[in-house]
């Protein structure tokens, strides 16, 4: 192996979380980027602990680790093994339900409690394609981003809007303050 092989073997593993709360798309948003698959019912989603995906940066490869909830939410018992050594975090609300919006404080919260505070966090405003049934206006988003200084964007994981770019930011983000 030469000197080149050895500098690209140089591998980084970053977890990453999704929390939110039930229905807001968090299992679609993960099977989207990792699979491109998207689910009407969600039901029939087999939920699997974390995927693996990598991407390269600095001509090295950087894996993400995303660990999905696997629908403890619902009881809020998604417990503190869920976040342990977590990087990076993506907070997601559903833009046609203000309820989910609102709970994503406590969301915060309950990061904030269990993670390091350097965790890179992103404010995920799903399911964007639904523009009739928009209940939280872009710049709400945007104001509650700013005040808590974290990421913002909105994405559909039905027509695939800023998937990539979501999860992206998040492990770009996370490798400019590691390297
Ligand atoms: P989770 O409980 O947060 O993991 O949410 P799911 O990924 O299981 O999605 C809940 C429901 O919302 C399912 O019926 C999905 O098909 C639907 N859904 C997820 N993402 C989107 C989206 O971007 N747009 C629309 N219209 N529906 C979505
Ligand atoms: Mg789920």
């Amino acid at each position: 192996m030469g000197y080149g092989d050895d500098e690209k073997s140089e591998d980084y593993l970053f977890k990453v979380v999704l929390i939110g709360d039930s229905a807001v798309g968090k299992s679609n948003l993960l099977s989207r980027y990792a699979r491109n698959e998207f689910h009407l019912n969600s039901k029939a989603t087999i939920g699997v602990e974390f995927q693996t995906q990598s991407m390269e940066i600095d001509n090295k490869e950087i894996k993400a680790q995303i660990w999905d909830t696997a629908g403890q939410e619902r009881f809020r018992a998604v417990t503190s093994a869920y976040y342990r050594g977590a990087v990076g975090a993506l907070v997601v609300y559903d833009i046609s339900r203000r309820s989910t919006f609102e709970n994503v404080s406590k969301w915060l919260d309950e990061l904030r409690m269990h993670s390091d505070a350097s965790v890179v966090t992103m404010l995920v405003g799903n399911k964007c394609d639904l523009h009739n049934a928009r209940d939280i206006p872009t710049e709400e988003g945007t104001a509650l981003a700013e005040r808590e200084s974290l990421f913002f964007i909105e994405t559909s994981a039905l027509d695939a809007t800023n998937v990539n770019k979501a999860f992206q930011t998040v492990v770009k983000e996370i490798y400019r303050i590691v390297s």
